[in-house]
């Protein structure tokens, strides 16, 4: 993957990705020369033309209306999310459930018919039982083989949904697969990229129509702000999507998705993100190129390191040679990603061996700066039970590992140490 951004500040010269995003701001006028769009607090925009006012409700000019809808910090960020992916436009939710359930509130109605992955972030698979008890019917299919997406196909078909690395056991959707599949269908394909992020994946590379990022998670990176967002990659045919109502039908069938899911997803049901936490995850945003090459490669060490312990009964990591998709994953990624999931070997408590980690936190987010380690079976996958927990090859001892930025060594030295009962 090139490391262009395919479109400048300047509207001329080709960026890279960090400068694009240190610089975005900036292609548009800034009160004061301020370097960094200025959190707008004010929830009202007034017009001293009222034709002026009612242009813009009618959508006929661009301009800010109230808050819920856009705000101008949300779309300074909007725009630099849109130049990270690639993309057509963006629309940022309050979390990354919120941008999900977008999907869902917008384009499914009764009746639709959704294709997702079995191996899905806990929420997200809670969500599409939630639709599933609403009249649209969800398989959940093994989409590491795209036949298995096919297979599922029906006509009533409006979405297959994955994401490119599953937590915790790190399944690799077959993507590429997928996309064509979708591709030759004209079925929407929406890529959860939040395991990857913009710089390691761009789902428009295979054919996604829509592109999901978590911003709490890799994008902000601090772990201080909750954020969401949808991205519009301009690979989707909205013509031929059944469900899009009269209104949005105005403008240019390359907007109208986009059009939808900002009222019907976000106006209406209002998971908004504040001008606040826009801020702070633009700030965050700035270095996720050097947190994911510092992160990317801390994993890759510290799994190569577990795989060759004995007291470690399994690892998994798709930048192992061992791992089923690493070929995807090589293919595809610009490295593997941050996270790995281990299990313990007969005889070793996973609670205690947790609490012998000096420099890893037992905590329960994703993409943090810091190393973040969680017990899956006592934890996030507790609710399922046993059972569930068995078909989905969550061991008992297994334990899920978010690598931070950390000196390599002390990160190591960490989970080697406490190996050592
Ligand atoms: C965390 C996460 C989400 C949800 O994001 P929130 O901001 O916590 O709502 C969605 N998808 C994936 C893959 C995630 O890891």
């Amino acid at each position: 993957m090139s490391d262009s951004t395919g479109n400048s500040a300047d509207g001329k010269r080709q960026f890279g990705f960090t400068t694009t995003i240190l610089h975005n701001d900036r292609s548009k006028p800034i009160e004061h020369g301020s370097l960094h769009k200025p959190i707008h607090t004010s929830v009202a925009f007034g017009y001293s033309d009222a034709r002026q006012l009612a242009s813009v409700f009618q959508g006929k000019e661009p301009g800010f209306r109230y808050g819920r809808q856009g705000n101008p910090t949300v779309a300074a960020l909007e725009d630099k999310l849109t130049r990270m992916e690639d993309g057509v436009s963006s629309i940022c939710f309050g979390t990354g459930m919120g941008a999900i359930g977008a999907v869902f509130q917008a384009l499914l109605r009764a009746g639709d018919h959704v294709v997702t992955s079995r191996f899905l972030f806990g929420n997200t698979n809670s969500l599409w039982h939630t639709v599933a008890g609403q009249g649209v019917a969800v398989d959940f299919v093994d989409a590491t083989a795209v036949a298995n997406v096919a297979a599922a196909l029906t006509p009533a078909t409006r979405l297959v949904f994955v994401e490119t690395i599953a937590n915790p056991r790190t399944q690799v959707a077959d993507l590429a697969g997928i996309g064509q599949l979708c591709r030759e269908r004209g079925i929407l394909f929406v890529v959860d990229n939040t395991m990857t992020s913009p710089y390691l994946f761009r789902p428009k590379a295979v054919g996604a129509g829509l592109v999901v990022n978590a911003l709490t998670k890799s994008i902000a990176g601090h772990g201080i702000a909750l954020g969401g967002a949808l991205t519009d990659t301009g690979e989707y045919d909205w013509a031929r999507y059944p469900h899009i109502a009269d209104n949005y039908k105005r403008n240019p069938p390359a907007q109208w998705g986009m059009a939808q899911i900002r009222a019907k997803g976000l106006r209406d049901f209002g998971a908004s993100l504040g001008p606040e936490a826009a801020h702070h995850i633009a700030v965050g945003a700035e270095t996720l190129a050097l947190r994911m090459q510092r992160a990317c490669s801390n994993a890759l060490a510290l799994a190569r390191m577990l795989a060759a312990d004995r007291r470690v009964a399994a690892v998994h990591y798709p930048g192992l040679p061992s791992h089923p998709q690493h070929g995807f994953a090589s293919a595809l990624f610009r490295a593997h990603g941050f996270l790995l999931s281990f299990e313990l070997a007969d005889g070793i408590d996973c609670f205690d061996y947790l609490n012998r980690l000096q420099v890893a936190i037992a905590a329960s987010n994703l993409g943090d700066t810091r190393t973040l380690v969680i017990p899956v079976a006592h934890t996030i996958f507790f609710e399922m039970g046993a059972e569930r927990r068995a078909s989905m090859g969550i061991a008992d001892s297994l334990i899920r590992v978010s690598v931070g930025i950390e000196d390599e060594a002390d990160l190591l030295d960490d989970f080697r140490l406490a190996l050592q009962q």
